[in-house]
This record gives structure tokens, sequence and C-alpha cells, in this order.
């Protein structure tokens, strides 16, 4: 949270824990879970048995949910990261696995935030693991990018 934040100038506030499972056509507004307000990002560590998009090897999921109200932009408003527990859990105990499972998860916050897989393997946001532990400079000029999107408050 704390290197996407630094890239994009966004801030990010915990939330709290919550029941609410991963899905893939999660609603935008719960208002009996979270208040009337949009969710929050929802960071799960799930298994592929439960979440069939950690099929194969994927080790995580990331992406952003935008609504757009008639005559205004699209604006992000939550977002989702999904983790494969097992395999992270398993991928810690590898010498840089540490560095390895941050990466994932910067990975999918990157995402979160509106960054796009790029065809350059070395950018964290390549999209099969190249074995990039950190942001590159071409990541990082999309977050800061990213960044300076203006905030919708009223919606
Ligand atoms: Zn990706």
């Amino acid at each position: 949270m704390a290197a996407v934040s630094a890239a994009t100038g966004l801030k990010f506030v915990y939330d709290r824990l919550t029941d609410e499972a991963p899905s893939q056509d999660r609603a935008a507004y719960q208002p009996d879970r979270y208040g009337k307000k949009w969710v929050p990002v929802l960071i799960s560590w799930s298994t592929p048995e439960a979440a069939p998009e950690l099929a194969g090897s994927v080790a995580g999921t990331g992406g952003s949910t935008s609504i757009q109200m008639p005559g205004e932009p699209y604006v992000y408003v939550s977002g989702q990261v999904l983790l494969d527990a097992p395999a992270l859990s398993e991928t810690l105990a590898y010498p840089d696995g540490p560095a390895l499972v941050r990466a994932v998860i910067m990975h999918e916050l990157a995402h979160v935030v509106g960054l796009d897989h790029v065809s350059d393997p070395t950018q964290l946001m390549y999209e099969e693991n190249s074995g990039q532990l950190d942001f590159g400079a071409g990541d990082r000029a999309g977050l800061a990018l990213l960044g300076t999107g203006k905030c919708v408050p009223r919606m």
C-alpha cells in the first residue's frame, strides 16, 4: 500500500476487516454492510478452489470498479485484490519470497488504481512474473499520471 501510495500520491485509509467474500460481480454499493458510501477496496486471501479466477498459476488478480453518472466522467469508486493464500504462503519460503509476495500485491494494487499490463518485461506491470520486485520507471510514470486524476467527491 505504501509503495502504491508513494507512486501515485493517493492516500489509502484502512477501513476494517470484513466477512465479505470476493466476487466477480461485487456490488459497488452495499449500504447494509458498509453504510451509505461506495464499498471499500476489498483485499481477499483465498484459494483456487473458492475463487476460480485463481486457477492455474495465477497468484492474484486486481481491478477497479468504475461508475458513470449521466454527464459525468467515469470515476473509480472501489476495487478488489484477490490473492492465492496457499501459493503465496509457499512463495514466502523462497529465498526472495517476501519480496516476491510484496511484488505480487503491488502489481495487483496498481491494477486497482487503473494501471494495465505492459509489454516490457522489466516493468512490474508485465503480465507474467518476470522476477521484478519493484515498480520500474514506466510503472512509476503511469502510477504518477493516474494519481493526477481529478477527484469527484460528489459521487
Ligand atoms: Zn496483472
